[in-house]
C-alpha cells in the first residue's frame, strides 16, 4: 500500500459523497427531461419494459431468441433517446454524466486497479500530512539567495551551479516515472537540499503519485520500532517506506550509525532499486563524508544515484536580512 491507511479513508468519504451528489444529480436531471420532454419518458419506459422481459425469460430458459430481439429493440430506442435529446439542445448522456470522474463512475477503481481521480485525493492528502511550507514550491525558489561570485574551485558561480540543479529538479518533477533517476543531494545545511524536496514531493503528489518524505531519523525509527515494539503494528508504514512511488530520505548522516541502521539503509535502497522505485536522499555532509561514513556495499548503491552537489552559504541567513 503506497498511500496511508488514513488517505484511503479519506478518499473513500469524499468519493462515497460524490456518488450521493450523482445519484441526486441524475434524478434531478431525469426529472428536468421528462417534464420538458415527455417522449424520452416513453422511450425510458418502453426500455425497462424490454429489460424486464430479458431478465424474466432468462430465468424460464431458452432465452436466446429474445434477447436477440430485444437487444435490437433496445438499441435503436437508445439511438431514438439521443436523437430526440440533441433534438431539443441536450447532450446524449445528460441524464447519466453526472459522475465526477467519467472513467471510474465515482468509485476509485477501474477494472479493480486505482483510479487517478483517488491517486490525487489520496496523495494529496497524504501530502497535507508532511507539514511542508506554505510557500514550498519552484515559483518560490530564490535563485538571487545564492552569491553570483566567481569561485575558482567549482569554476562557476554558485547562482549558476544551482540555476542548473533547480531546473534539474524542476523536469524530474515534471517527468516523473518509475524510470526516474535516483537522486543524493549533498553539501552544507542550509543550503534549500529540503525545499527543493519538498517542491518535488509537493509537485508529485498533485499529480497522484505517492511520496514519502521523512527524515533518516523517523525512518529507522519506524524501522526499529517494527522490530522491536510487538505491542503496535507499524507493517503498514514499513510497507510504504519500499512502494511509494517517491521514498525522499531527508537528512542521512545524522544518525547514530550502527550495525543495524547500515542493514536497515541498505535494505530500503536495494528494495527500491531492485522494484524500480525512486528515491532521493539528502545528505548535510560533504562527498568525502559520505564515502568515510558508509560501507562499500552502500556506497557500491549511492553510486548510481545522479549526485547533486548544492553550493553556496547558508541561504537561511541571508533570508532574514
Ligand atoms: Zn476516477
Amino acid at each position: 500500500m503506497s498511500f496511508s491507511k488514513q488517505a484511503y479513508e479519506y478518499s473513500e468519504n469524499i468519493l462515497s459523497e460524490y456518488r450521493r451528489q450523482a445519484a441526486e444529480l441524475a434524478v434531478k436531471r431525469t426529472e428536468e427531461i421528462y417534464t420538458e420532454i415527455p417522449e424520452i419518458k416513453e422511450i425510458d419506459d418502453r426500455m425497462a419494459e424490454l429489460g424486464a422481459e430479458m431478465a424474466r425469460t432468462a430465468i424460464k430458459g431458452d432465452p436466446e431468441k429474445i434477447i436477440e430481439k430485444n437487444s435490437a429493440k433496445l438499441a435503436e430506442l437508445k439511438s431514438k433517446k439521443d436523437e430526440v435529446l440533441k433534438n431539443h439542445g441536450f447532450p446524449s448522456d445528460y441524464m447519466t454524466n453526472v459522475h465526477r470522474c467519467g472513467l471510474c463512475g465515482d468509485t476509485g477503481y477501474v477494472d479493480g486497479v486505482l483510479c487517478d481521480c483517488r491517486k490525487k485525493i489520496m496523495s494529496v492528502y497524504d501530502l497535507a500530512e508532511l507539514n511542508l511550507p506554505d510557500n514550498c514550491g519552484f515559483d518560490n525558489f530564490r535563485l538571487d539567495l545564492y552569491s553570483d561570485e566567481y569561485d575558482e574551485h567549482y569554476k562557476c558561480s554558485p547562482r549558476s551551479h544551482m540555476k542548473h540543479i533547480f531546473e534539474y529538479c524542476k523536469s524530474y518533477a515534471e517527468d516523473f516515472s518509475e524510470n526516474s533517476e535516483n537522486i543524493l543531494m549533498y553539501g552544507k545545511v542550509g543550503l534549500g537540499k529540503t525545499f527543493l524536496c519538498g517542491c518535488i514531493a509537493s509537485e508529485l503528489a498533485k499529480k497522484g503519485f505517492s511520496v514519502v518524505f521523512k527524515s533518516a531519523y523517523d525512518i529507522f525509527e519506524i524501522i526499529s520500532k517494527n522490530k522491536f515494539n510487538y505491542k503496535t503494528d507499524y507493517s503498514e508504514d514499513i510497507d510504504r517506506l519500499y512502494s511509494c512511488d517517491l521514498l525522499i530520505m531527508d537528512d542521512l548522516g545524522t544518525e547514530f550509525l550502527t550495525e543495524y541502521t547500515h542493514t536497515a539503509l541498505f535494505d530500503i535502497i536495494e528494495r527500491r532499486l531492485v522494484s524500480k522505485r525512486p528515491t532521493v536522499i539528502n545528505f548535510n555532509l560533504a562527498p568525502k563524508d559520505v564515502e568515510t561514513r558508509y560501507s562499500d556495499r552502500i556506497m557500491s548503491r549511492l553510486l548510481t544515484f545522479r549526485h547533486l552537489l548544492f553550493l553556496g552559504d547558508d541561504i537561511r541567513a541571508r533570508t532574514l536580512r
